[in-house]
């Protein structure tokens, strides 16, 4: 069954049609990729799903319901984003436990979840470090990590690893997709990096000027040269 559902979903900012009546189903478990240049309306979709923004017509539907009236923190969602947002005063640990703080989690829950996330990413040596002392990859995962705490069922990222070298963005794909495989969860995934959408991906979707260009496993696709 579909995780997220998207019915003739348009977005104008003012005048300008950023996204036009844009169909597309993803189903529980499956790893989407949205691939396409810098302005084809990538953003705008992973925005509408997270609630950021309001579509200027059609519906989107999340695990079955309605998302018109869910705001951002009931959609059962986690966001990563390419600025890892993490916060400087607090350690790595602190990081991640802040949001399970913030539900009112009993403190021994807190400590048993950060440390099976911890576990998971490979992080449990860094967990009293503060954020600057540690590699860009390290902080990414990180964010990764306090993102999948929650158990959300739809991890939305946007250009996650757009700020790392080449070696450690190759790391990190691995990372996400065994993540992915681990775990279970539902992946959407935005990207500019046709290499990466093809490693990454059960499917991907292809967007040019706010419209589905083509969609398909990664074998599939046409891609000009
Ligand atoms: P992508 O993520 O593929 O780079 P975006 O979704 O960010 O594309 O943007 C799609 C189009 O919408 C672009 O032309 C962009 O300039 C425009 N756009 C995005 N956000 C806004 C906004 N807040 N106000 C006006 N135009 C916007
Ligand atoms: P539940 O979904 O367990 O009933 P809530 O109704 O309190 O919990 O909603 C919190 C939901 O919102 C969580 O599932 C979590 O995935 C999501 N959420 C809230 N804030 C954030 C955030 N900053 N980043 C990612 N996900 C968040």
């Amino acid at each position: 069954s579909a995780m997220v559902q998207l019915q003739g979903v348009t977005k104008r900012y003012g005048e300008f049609e950023a996204l036009h009546s844009i169909d597309l189903s993803i189903a529980k478990g499956e790893f989407v990729t949205l691939l396409g240049p810098s302005g084809s309306g990538k953003s705008t979709l992973l925005n509408l799903i997270a609630g950021m923004i309001a579509p200027s017509s059609g519906r989107i539907i999340i695990d079955g319901r309605d998302a018109t009236t869910l705001p951002t923190n009931r959609r059962g969602l986690g966001m990563v984003f390419q600025n890892y947002a993490l916060m400087p005063h607090m350690t790595v640990f602190e990081n991640i436990a802040f949001p399970l703080q913030v539900r009112g989690l009993p403190k021994d829950e807190i400590r048993r979840k950060v440390t099976g996330v911890l576990d998971l990413i490979q992080l449990g040596h860094v967990a009293g470090r503060k954020p600057r002392e540690l590699s860009g990859g390290q902080q990414q995962r990180v964010s990764l990590a306090r993102c999948i705490v929650y158990n959300p069922a739809l991890i939305l990222m946007d250009e996650p690893l757009g700020a790392l070298d080449k070696k450690l963005r190759e790391q990190m794909q691995l990372e996400i997709k065994r993540l992915h495989a681990e775990l279970g969860i539902t992946m959407l995934y935005v990207t500019h990096d046709q290499d990466e959408a093809l490693t990454m991906s059960d499917r991907i979707v292809l967007m040019n000027g706010g419209r589905i260009e083509q969609q398909g496993q990664p074998d599939t696709l046409y891609f000009k040269p």
